[in-house]
């Protein structure tokens, strides 16, 4: 961290104390969408208790509310304005009460503007590339008593050093880039975290080793397209490189990443998994689309084909791999057919499960102006159908794992029952069994004895 950070920290603690004297003012942040966008809620949660805030969930409790946004589909933005709508009670029994936005929505030019005229109760909005000024903002609020709205994209330099609050537990998200240069045509991702950046292997390694010291031991690392990491970076080093680098770190511990491009997965990065120890034989490879002329259309740049030879490689090389996906259903100009082949590709991958969703058209991108002719109806009859296909799937697949063993890292009670615990295997499954609490944050071997639809139940094998 800087002086001049440091200063200016140091400026609001005391304009805080001047303002509610031996009373510790509480902030609520709240973040929506992507683990990114956690761990940059960890980080501002770091430097608001530097500056003397105590955190609270409740809004009646709060002196500052923070909401950090998600742009990446329409519903999430509906929300985020339905929740600050709600806010303009708590404002007026509370006139000193600071609410802000930050995040990938507010990013968008069109909801800042929109917030600045609709929504005069908010203090402060400021975008995904200026998180390390909110310190400045937060004085320029208290000290000069006026609404702060930074959108600056001028900051794109990774601010390293920053302080992080966590949530306490045994998993961590550990960003090793930012932004993303792909432009698929349905996605504002490029639009609103700007160009691809990696942070420095010494400056994760540190992060890595502060996690692996406070006792965290499942640690995904994050970033758009995990499988460039190291452009533009000084050092020649690559994603799997990176892997190789973390693995050879003391510890039980275990290691994912998200998320890997499938234009960019390489036969080297499978191999990379097969001889790191420690990161976890289960790939997040998300495919979008079974029709290739619809995944052309994305601007994803690769084939069903393409996609294929991976999952073979990585069936070959890694036995008993497991994938998960991500799926868009209703591109614009989807067609039956095309639709089709994406139930065609889940069937034949067999994902333990997938993330789906409908289509939502983002202004900026390249889709927005894609004739659409589907109808909402018949998307979400295909979203049914594509739902209903994955639930049969996933449900055979749990069930094939009754009688095996699998290693699960405990992590606290389960909803199974008193008596219960939950944790998650290699395969980022839930798994419950009855233990103690002494055996939270240990691995422990368990023997799959159930499948529910939600997740395994087993006992623990001495
Ligand atoms: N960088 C990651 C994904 C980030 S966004 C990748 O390329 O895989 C997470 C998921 O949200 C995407 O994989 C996609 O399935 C979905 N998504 C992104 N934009 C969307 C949109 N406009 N409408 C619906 N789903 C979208
Ligand atoms: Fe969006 Fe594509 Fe970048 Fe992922 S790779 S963030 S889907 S543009």
């Amino acid at each position: 961290m800087t002086a001049s950070l440091q200063n200016t920290i140091e400026r609001v603690r005391l304009l805080l104390q001047e303002r509610y004297g031996d009373r510790i003012p509480l902030a609520l942040v709240h973040t929506y969408g992507c683990q990114q966008n956690v761990s940059d809620g960890e980080r501002l949660k770091g430097l608001l208790a530097l500056m003397g805030y105590g955190f609270c969930e409740r809004p009646e409790e709060a002196e500052l509310i923070l909401y950090n946004t998600c742009a990446v589909r329409e519903n999430a933005e509906d929300r985020v304005f339905g929740n600050v709508g709600a806010l303009k009670g708590a404002k007026r029994r509370n006139p000193g009460l600071i609410i802000g936005l930050c995040g990938c929505m507010v990013q968008q030019e069109h909801i800042a503007e929109k917030l600045k005229k609709s929504y005069p109760y908010v203090d402060l909005v400021f975008g995904t590339h200026v998180l390390s000024q909110l310190p400045e903002m937060l004085l320029q609020l208290l000290g000069e008593k006026r609404r702060v709205f930074n959108l600056s994209q001028e900051d794109a330099a990774i601010p390293e050093g920053l302080p992080i609050r966590r949530d306490p537990g045994v998993k961590a998200f550990l960003p090793v880039m930012y932004g993303c240069d792909n432009f698929c045509t349905y996605c504002v991702v490029p639009y609103v975290r700007g160009r691809e950046r990696s942070r420095k292997p010494a400056d994760i390694l540190a992060e890595f080793r502060e996690l692996l010291a406070a006792g965290y031991k499942d640690i995904t690392l994050l970033g758009q397209n995990v499988n460039s990491y190291g452009r533009g970076l000084e050092e020649e080093i690559s994603f799997a490189g990176l892997l190789r680098l973390l693995n050879k770190e003391e510890g039980d511990f275990r290691l994912r990443f998200m998320t890997s491009h499938p234009k960019d997965a390489t036969f080297a990065l499978i191999d990379t998994m097969a001889q790191c120890e420690k990161v976890c034989k289960h790939f997040h490879l998300p495919v979008q689309s079974g029709s290739d002329r619809i995944l052309r259309e994305m601007n994803r740049r690769y084939t069903t084909a393409d996609y294929l030879r991976l999952i073979a490689y990585a069936r070959e090389r890694l036995p008993g791999i497991t994938f998960t996906t991500d799926i868009i259903v209703g591109f614009p100009g989807e067609t039956e057919e095309d639709f089709e082949q994406t139930l065609a590709l889940l069937k034949r991958v067999r994902y333990d499960s997938i993330f789906s969703f409908i289509y939502s058209k983002r202004v900026g991108t390249r889709a927005a102006s894609m004739e659409d002719p589907t109808p909402p109806e018949e998307k979400s009859r295909r979203f049914q159908r594509l739902l209903e296909v994955q639930r049969e799937i996933g449900a055979e697949l749990l069930e094939s794992r009754v009688g095996s063993v699998c290693r699960v890292l405990a992590e606290g009670p389960g909803r199974s029952g008193e008596g219960w615990l939950t944790g998650r295997n290699e395969d980022n499954l839930i798994v419950d069994f009855p233990g103690g609490p002494e055996l939270v944050g240990r691995f422990v071997t368990v023997r799959i004895e159930k499948a529910l639809s939600w997740a395994l139940q087993g006992r623990v094998q001495e």
